[in-house]
């Protein structure tokens, strides 16, 4: 909707008044929807994601229902509120998930009972950043539509998503019950729009002919980040005949167990996103038991298979290392190996850049890892989007919160990570964390699925605004997509 210099400084003017008498009443349902453990879980009966999100949908559906918006519930696999009256059902969307990742230890608060920071500007809780809050931002946004009566050309849909943390597997089961919104923004990252997001590729490969001389190999806990421990067992050798062959290796110890000798490695963690500088402790192990020489065979034959793989993090070995100035390099991590039977188990982390031939990278390595001598048990991939910064949404979605939060220098963001973003056609992040928001605790406390999570609600209330100019700005551009 066009407005003029006149009428866009009267909303304003309005909307900051709107939002400032709004605090408490935002404060309060935020609360409400932050008191429930909405962990997505195991379907239990008719609630595909647990009774937690079950009991999610129905509060976050109640709250949207007592400000007069339309509802909908898609066989408890998420829900929408709408606000508008197209004939043709057209939306602009807004998806928050509702779900959150358990509470952890280290908590100073209540995860279940947000509590507000004497100034009022910090609110603890979990889901109080990451997504509750930001949901509630959008239904804000839609409320002050709704009560000025601002009426667009499409509708504005917020969707309560439940399953983003685990996978996402709500908004298939939404697209295939809804009409998919013309364009979506997801509050899940920061302003001012996330316009690209790398790609994965899943995979779980196994070596197998391993012999019981190797009696156990462990290493890697999440597969995300590079292990800096590793630990294998070895039986039919001794500690002293080990140490002698070792010598003054680096990052090795072995000690005597039970059931042979002790492989101890000790690596350099880093995120595999980031992986330059890391030290692999699988490779680290790895070396160390070709340098002992207490395998043979089949069992030799897998290590120096596992030696090789660690030994790089860009995908060398597969023939698809590539680049773009975008978002960078492909990695490639082994992270996680363990002995499973006569077979060793190797689950690598794989990212790719956005404009990479996916085509390409999803049939040349599974060839690749075949001819290596690896069985493929498992290969899927989560592709990759971008939109051009010359997309005339995303070229509003860049404007208008550097207008609106005085920031005229924010870059737009590639995402490292995924968001609802790539479940859903013409979508991208937006928001709503500020890139100036304050770190009360450094970054190991504070944030998203960390201990002591909280929603800034300066930001909020500001992410508020922003939102109500960007539905209004980008409105006549989506009809007309
Ligand atoms: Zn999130």
């Amino acid at each position: 909707m066009s407005m003029t210099k006149q009428e866009k400084e009267k909303l304003t003017a309005v909307l900051d008044t709107w939002v400032d008498s709004h605090r408490e009443e935002y404060i309060q349902d935020v609360t409400a929807l932050c008191r429930i453990r909405s962990v997505s879980g195991e379907p239990e009966g008719d609630m595909p994601f647990g009774a937690g999100c079950h009991q999610m949908l129905m509060e976050s559906l109640r709250l949207a229902e007592s400000y007069g918006f339309r509802t909908k519930n898609y066989d408890n696999y998420c829900g929408s509120a709408t606000y508008g009256e197209n004939p043709n059902g057209d939306s602009i969307g807004i998806v928050a998930h509702m779900d959150i990742v358990p509470e952890g230890n280290g908590w100073t608060y209540d995860p279940y009972e947000p509590t507000l920071s004497e100034d009022g500007k910090y609110l603890f809780g979990r889901g109080t950043a990451d997504n509750k809050a930001p949901g509630v931002v959008g239904l804000y946004a839609m409320r002050f539509l709704q009560e000025q009566n601002i009426k667009l050309k499409n509708n504005v849909m917020l969707v309560f998503g439940l399953n983003e943390e685990k996978g996402s597997a709500d908004m298939p089961e939404f697209l295939k019950r809804e009409k998919a919104p013309k364009w979506s923004l997801v509050p899940d990252s920061k302003f001012p729009v996330g316009y690209a997001e790398i790609g994965f590729l899943k995979a779980k490969f196994a070596i197998g002919g391993v012999g019981d001389e190797l009696v156990e190999i462990s290493g890697g806990e999440a597969t995300n980040s590079v292990p800096d421990r590793a630990y294998a067992i070895v039986s039919g050798c001794s500690v002293e005949e080990v140490r002698a062959k070792l010598g003054e290796m680096e990052r090795i110890s072995v000690v005597e167990d039970p059931k042979g000798v002790r492989f101890l490695a000790t690596g350099n963690s880093q995120h595999a996103s980031r992986p330059a500088g890391a030290v692999n402790a699988n490779h680290v192990l790895a070396q160390a038991l070709l340098k002992a020489q207490v395998l043979s065979g089949k069992t030799k034959e897998a290590v120096e298979l596992l030696e090789k793989l660690t030994s790089h993090f860009y995908g060398e070995d597969f023939g698809i290392s590539c680049e773009d100035e975008m978002s960078g390099k492909l990695t490639c991590v082994f992270t996680w190996v363990r002995k499973q039977g006569d077979r060793l188990i190797l689950q690598p982390d794989i990212r790719y850049p956005v404009t990479a031939d996916q085509a390409f990278l999803t049939e040349t390595l599974p060839k690749a890892a075949k001819q290596m001598g690896l069985e493929v048990l498992e290969f899927s991939n989560n592709p990759a989007f971008h939109f051009s910064l010359d997309h005339p949404v995303v070229k509003k979605l860049i404007e208008v919160p550097r207008e609106i939060l005085g920031m005229p220098d924010i870059p737009p963001i590639v995402l490292a990570g995924g968001t609802y973003a790539r479940s859903l056609p013409n979508a991208v992040s937006y928001g709503v964390t500020v890139p100036d928001r304050v770190r009360l605790f450094g970054f190991e406390k504070g944030g998203a699925h960390q201990a002591d999570e909280y929603g800034d609600i300066p930001n909020l209330m500001r992410s508020i605004k922003v939102y109500v100019h960007t539905l209004l700005e980008i409105d006549d551009i989506v009809a007309a997509l």
